[in-house]
């Protein structure tokens, strides 16, 4: 991680305050003054300041069951941020593992590790995640067979280049499907939809990779070491 970051990490420091420390030669790394925050070290690495050896704090992970007409950003805005519902401090390290709109409720992924939330947006990963999605026009048996297939040929989707990449199309009832993708273009459930002449009327990420949510709406809960790892 950057330097700067592992100061945050380890000290009471905010960025801004860890750069300029940087930045006067107060940081040391395996006994060289370094003075360039962006500077790439390892939690294995001596970093000294002030010639005392700094120890970051373990990163965290936590599941959050996101309300409706919430932000998936760390501050307020046309609607409050989701960062109101995590209670914890320094809950402004935190950054979110792939955003919902505001109109989407469900499971939504925080962290400190840009490492892990790297490998659950990087499309490259092809993490999936479940949608239970809320049709506004019904669709039938025979609608099904043919959306299905649709969507695991993959969509041209208004404005893009690359198909989406195939998708997993259930039937729950005739306006309630579940949706399963793995990648996160902007707005895809509703653009998708949209595509094949219908419209998403509400939208709730249910699962991502094998991570069930299993918390109350506006609750938030740490991940085991387990789930953790199931994303590495
Ligand atoms: N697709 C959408 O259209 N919206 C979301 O919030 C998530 C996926």
């Amino acid at each position: 991680m950057r330097l700067d970051k592992f100061l945050c990490k380890s000290t009471d420091y905010s960025r801004k305050q860890a750069i300029a420390q940087i930045e006067q030669g107060e940081v040391t790394v395996n006994g060289e003054t370094i003075t360039t925050p962006e500077t790439q070290v390892h939690e294995n690495n001596t970093i000294l300041l002030d010639s005392q050896r700094l120890i970051a704090r373990p990163s965290r992970y936590i599941m959050l069951n996101k309300p409706i007409d919430t932000l998936c950003s760390n501050v307020d805005g046309d609607y409050p941020s989701v960062m109101n519902c995590v209670d914890i401090e320094r809950a402004c390290d935190l950054h979110i593992a792939g955003r919902l709109d505001a109109d989407t409720t469900g499971l939504v992924l925080i962290t400190d590790d840009g490492r892990w939330s790297f490998n659950i947006i990087n499309p490259k990963y092809h993490c999936e995640k479940v949608y239970r999605v809320s049709l506004r026009d019904a669709i039938t048996a025979a609608e099904a067979v043919e959306l299905k297939a649709r969507f695991a040929k993959g969509l041209q989707l208004q404005g893009e280049a690359k198909l989406t990449l195939p998708a997993k199309l259930e039937v729950v009832t005739s306006k309630e499907v579940l949706l399963t993708i793995s990648e996160g273009r902007y707005h895809q459930v509703k653009r998708m939809f949209f595509t094949v002449g219908n419209r998403v009327v509400g939208l709730h990420r249910q699962q991502v990779g094998k991570l069930k949510l299993d918390i109350e709406v506006g609750q938030w809960r740490y991940l085991t070491e387990d789930e953790v790892s199931g994303f590495n």
